[in-house]
């Protein structure tokens, strides 16, 4: 029996686990949930699957949630802020931790687990992707066990099996992207498309965050700095291939000429369940893949001048120092602004590359200077909301 600690349960990626879960209780306990502020969910959750704790960020939400546990005799302990995150995220009688939060915010919480040695799935790909070498060292010392949960690197991970020497033996390895809702419209006609429409993708159903990054390509990149710290493969190895039924969800190219594809349904639960059974399997919950009516898959290149915001996320990895938490505090700054209303879909990537070109850090060397770059950055992303912006057309 293996003991789970979520955070950021209520969200996309932790309902999916808590799906997964469900399905085995003979393997798995949930042992702690945790949420920014959605009391309602999470509260059913609790109902559900009684944890030790609970842990929220907002006073407000952990009162409401104390009432309601009281009214009902549960016991689930809350656990209230930053520290109560941490708390959760390290805890000794847990196995396993997912990181699901959204953002960098869910930085802190995803190191202490690894500073921990647990098992960390991890959804939460800018926290290595601010995170880099820290974070990587920091897994290497501690003897946590990273998993990734994001369906691309779960798969090429798979295709790795084996593999003892990857810098040798690889020729690269291929991140496939759907091309987002906007595939194939002209650049220049996205600059009305309302946040619905950015949040509508083709095959995955996700955060509102994270759709957004893959209407701009973001997500892709943020993907490929990811791969790069987890695989330990230079850039030039990582490569991108449109494929729009998502079904291929990443390949590898071996130095004899051997190619290895991973295939499934665009459910997040099959990498959910790979991660949480690794190095078995367990049955997932996903619909099987139904290989004799697959419509035709292609690939296809990236037309780079549809996708500003990913070459702004691949640059960063040449000009490396403190650049990519300056792009991911900027994304998050200008994405937020575009599901509020206050900036059009084609100022995110004017907005980071405004940033980018105004800082450019040193090279942090621990966790308080990730920190402090990443706030310096959405200081000056803040403010260029308000700056007159050139125009793309
Ligand atoms: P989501 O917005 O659906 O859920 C986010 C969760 O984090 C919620 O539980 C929310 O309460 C919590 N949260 C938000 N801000 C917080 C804060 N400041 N402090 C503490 N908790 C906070 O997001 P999601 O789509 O589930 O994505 C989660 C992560 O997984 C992201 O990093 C995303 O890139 C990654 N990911 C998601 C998918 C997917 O299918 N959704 C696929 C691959 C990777
Ligand atoms: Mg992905």
């Amino acid at each position: 029996m293996k003991a789970v600690t979520i955070l950021g349960s209520t969200g996309s990626i932790g309902c999916n686990t808590l799906d997964v879960i469900s399905r085995h209780p003979r393997s798995f306990s949930v042992f702690a949930l945790s949420a920014y502020s959605v009391v309602d969910k999470l509260y059913q959750q609790i109902l559900t699957f009684r944890p030790q704790y609970a842990a929220v960020i907002d006073e407000k939400a952990a009162k409401e949630l104390c009432h309601l546990l009281k009214t009902q005799k549960i016991n689930t302990q809350v656990l209230v802020g930053q520290q109560g995150l941490l708390e959760v995220a390290a805890h000794q009688q847990s196995d396993i931790v997912v990181a699901a939060i959204v953002g960098a915010a869910g930085l802190n919480a995803t190191l202490q687990a690894v500073y921990a040695g647990k098992r960390v799935l991890l959804a939460n790909k800018e926290s290595l992707v601010i995170g880099g070498q820290i974070f990587m060292t920091a897994v290497e010392e501690s003897g946590a066990v990273l998993l990734p949960v994001d369906s691309e690197h779960n798969a090429a991970l798979q295709c790795m099996q084996g593999c003892d020497d990857p810098t040798r033996d690889l020729r690269q390895v291929i991140l496939t992207a759907s091309g987002g809702p906007f595939y194939n419209r002209p650049y220049d006609s996205l600059h009305k498309v309302s946040p619905q429409q950015a949040c509508n993708h083709p095959n995955w159903d996700m955060g509102m965050k994270i759709s957004v990054d893959s209407a701009t390509m973001m997500n892709k990149g943020l993907e490929c700095i990811e791969a790069r710290w987890l695989f330990d493969l230079p850039p030039p190895s990582i490569n991108i291939l449109i494929e729009k039924t998502s079904t291929v969800h990443a390949m590898v190219e071996y130095t004899d000429g051997s190619w290895l594809a991973h295939m499934g349904v665009s459910d997040m639960r099959v990498s959910i369940a790979q991660a949480l059974a690794w190095p078995g399997r367990i049955s997932s919950g996903a619909p099987p893949l139904d290989m004799t009516s697959l419509a035709e898959i292609k690939f296809s290149p990236v037309d780079d001048s549809q996708y500003p915001c990913l070459q702004l996320a691949l640059d960063t990895l040449r000009h490396g120092r403190g650049s990519p938490i300056v792009l991911n505090a900027a994304n998050e700054i200008a994405v937020d602004a575009f599901l509020s209303q206050k900036i059009r879909f084609t100022d995110i990537a004017l907005i980071i590359e405004q940033t980018m070109n105004t800082f450019l850090p040193d090279q942090p060397t621990q966790m308080a200077e990730i920190l402090a770059i990443d706030q310096e950055a959405r200081q000056i992303a803040h403010t260029m909301l308000t700056q007159p912006r050139k125009k793309y057309f």
